[in-house]
């Protein structure tokens, strides 16, 4: 699978059809969707008024890559730095320890993981992402209120009802 600056570049390409950069936008959340594979495109689609005759609106795939490039580097940071702790310790020979953070061992994928593709938060994709990194930082538990809207009304292991987020829950990008 290509990476995804090389998807990105793509979805830019003005030289390739609309459809085909409307396709490698969504292979771009093959890499990085921060609340799962269908509840990232159904953001990103909605907000950026992403349409099926997108012949008449191309740049509206760049506004939606634009978002989601903001919130991937909010987290490559500390996905290269959980990374470079993990050789330490292999090298050490020490066994490494299960992740605090989720998003560090499943690269990146679903860190505001939303069950329902249509109920996610309404907010930029960078703001929520933000949000999530900086509460695990501080140490919030996922378990307790909601790191994305704060709401304290939570059933352990279910969706936030509020924004529709299931925060530090192993989601599947596809
Ligand atoms: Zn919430």
């Amino acid at each position: 699978m290509t990476s995804f600056p090389a998807t990105a570049r793509r979805v830019r390409d003005e030289s390739i059809g609309p459809r085909q950069r409307r396709m490698h936008l969504r292979n771009c959340l093959y890499h990085f969707a921060p609340y799962g594979f269908r509840a990232t495109w159904h953001h990103l689609a909605t907000t950026h008024r992403i349409v099926g005759g997108i012949e008449a609106d191309p740049s509206s795939l760049v506004r939606a890559l634009d978002e989601l490039e903001m919130a991937r580097a909010l987290v490559l940071p500390r996905a290269a730095a959980f990374a470079v702790r993990r050789r330490l310790r292999k090298r050490e020979g020490r066994r490494v320890p299960a992740s605090a953070h989720p998003w560090d061992s499943w690269g990146c994928h679903a860190i505001a993981y939303c069950p329902d593709p249509q109920q996610h938060p309404v907010e930029p994709l960078p703001v929520v992402v933000g949000r999530v990194l900086d509460a695990c930082a501080a140490g919030a538990d996922p378990a307790g209120r909601c790191l994305v809207c704060g709401n304290e009304d939570r059933q352990p292991g279910e969706a936030c009802r509020n924004c529709g987020v299931l925060a530090g829950r192993c989601g599947n990008p596809v």
